[in-house]
């Protein structure tokens, strides 16, 4: 029943996706492909990880007329992130067509080269409503060709303010188009914006139980916030994760946790929607090449973030909607590790988690946390720590470059160099503790395409 050699997709976009090792579709595609393949609008609610983008990829792909230069589909997403992850994923799938165009418009970055890409024609527009929108205005993008719209994240999109120009936008396609709307969970506003720019839709849902995921959840009551914190504190020491996400319901909340985790000795950042993209980039660089252990964030701001082995998620409250909590615990324990799920709940919150154990049919056992003599018990640090230097791709510096630098004469050992992130300006690289003296030391002494560059630990 999965095997994409059923659906009548073109035979060369077919052969690509057994060179990709996509053995067979995700419930997702599954059931929205044979839709979107005959036409229709789709309306379908699935969370990141579930291979969405291929489901609408596959879709616009393969409606495409190469020889026309002309933009013909529009996926518009939430933050410039998702926006090169949509990007990176429809590039692959269109690896066996030749001469496909992908452009990404996204805003905090200048608009100058946008304008000179787009005079140079594009098949394919993905973007964030706020920067397509600017180039709608300047009238230095025509979407009268649209074939096909993607609205990918629909809901976060809407929670992020972009309702009026995405109707803007969608005011300046064709009627006669194909509309696909993606969103993890589907409140009231999205069926608004539904009823408005679809043509009745086909409405998907598939499971979002984590079936072939391995996930221990366990439920602390407690009284108040210091108890949550010194819970957090106690579970973090036992269970010692590389990678946990703690979610809160508030972003001030965010900042109080992370604050309070980071004056016991834990390296934790708060992730929300205030943050400016570069502050955010670098929380993101730092959570991901693991020289940051606690990441705590809104559910908003964590949407989309395309970090999926983390050892433990957190729930700091009980998430004010059920589907909410099954997203987010369904970060941890992919893979085949098993993830850790901990909640804390106060007896206010109890109906809640009786809710879940009914809509879920787990049966809640209250745990009780690790015992709080154990003082000595120390915070733990990253195995990592991020080291920044002042050069990035305006300076041509690659991460070749960096791990070439960093290993060569007097150097640290290959092994203990980590992640390497090239920005327009910056460069970021993890190396491991032991190392982060002597990786500083070379690198500040050194030269990196011919030039000193300076370099700092973060
Ligand atoms: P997404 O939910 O679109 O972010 O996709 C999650 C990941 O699954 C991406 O890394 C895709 O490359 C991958 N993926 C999507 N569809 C398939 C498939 N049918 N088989 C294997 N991997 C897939």
């Amino acid at each position: 029943m999965s095997d994409f050699s059923q659906l009548r997709l073109r035979s060369d976009l077919l052969g690509n996706l057994a060179s990709l090792g996509y053995e067979a579709m995700t419930p997702i595609q599954a059931a929205s492909l044979p839709h979107v393949l005959n036409g229709r609008d789709v309306i379908a609610q699935a969370r990141t990880g579930s291979g969405k983008t291929a489901a609408f990829g596959l879709g616009l792909l393969d409606k495409l007329d190469v020889e026309r230069f002309r933009i013909q589909s529009l996926v518009l997403c939430p933050t410039r992130e998702l926006a090169d992850q949509v990007a990176r994923e429809l590039r692959k799938l269109a690896r066996a067509i030749h001469n496909i165009k992908i452009l990404t418009l996204c805003g905090g970055q200048p608009i100058g080269p946008q304008i000179g890409s787009l005079e140079h024609g594009a098949h394919i527009i993905v973007g964030t409503p706020g920067r397509v929108g600017d180039h709608i205005r300047k009238g230095t993008l025509q979407l009268d060709h649209v074939a096909m719209l993607v609205l990918d994240e629909a809901d976060r999109m809407l929670d992020m303010g972009f309702q009026d120009e995405l109707d803007s936008i969608v005011g300046q396609l064709p009627a006669s188009r194909q509309t696909l709307l993606f969103s993890a969970t589907y409140p009231e506003q999205i069926a608004s914006i539904a009823e408005r720019v679809m043509h009745d839709p086909e409405r998907i849902e598939v499971e979002t139980s984590h079936s072939g995921q391995s996930i221990q959840q366990r439920f602390y009551p407690v009284n108040n916030d210091d108890e949550r914190i010194e819970g957090l504190r106690l579970l973090l020491i036992k269970h010692r994760p590389d990678s946990a996400i703690v979610f809160c319901n508030t972003k001030v909340e965010t900042e109080t946790v992370a604050d309070a985790l980071r004056s016991i000795g834990f390296t934790a950042l708060p992730l929300h929607g205030d943050l400016e993209q570069k502050a955010r980039d670098l929380v993101l660089v730092r959570f991901a090449n693991k020289s940051a252990t606690v990441l705590v964030a809104t559910d908003v701001a964590a949407r989309g973030l395309d970090i999926d082995d983390l050892d433990a998620v957190f729930n700091f409250h009980v998430a004010r909607d059920l589907d909410v909590h099954v997203h987010r615990i369904g970060r941890t324990g992919r893979a085949g590790s098993t993830g850790l799920a901990f909640t804390f709940f106060s007896e206010k919150e109890r109906y809640k988690i009786d809710a879940l154990a009914e809509r879920t049919g787990i049966k809640i056992k209250e745990a009780s946390l690790p015992a709080a003599n154990q003082r000595n018990q120390t915070t733990y640090k990253p195995p990592m720590v991020t080291l920044q230097i002042d050069g990035g791709k305006k300076q041509k510096v690659r991460p070749g470059d960096i791990l070439g630098a960093l290993t060569g004469e007097d150097g640290v050992p290959g092994k203990a160099v980590g992640k390497i992130n090239v920005t327009d300006t910056n460069a970021f690289v993890a190396v491991t503790r032991d190392h982060a003296k002597q990786a500083l030391a070379k690198l500040s002494s050194g030269k990196l395409k011919g030039r000193s560059f300076r370099a700092r630990r973060i």
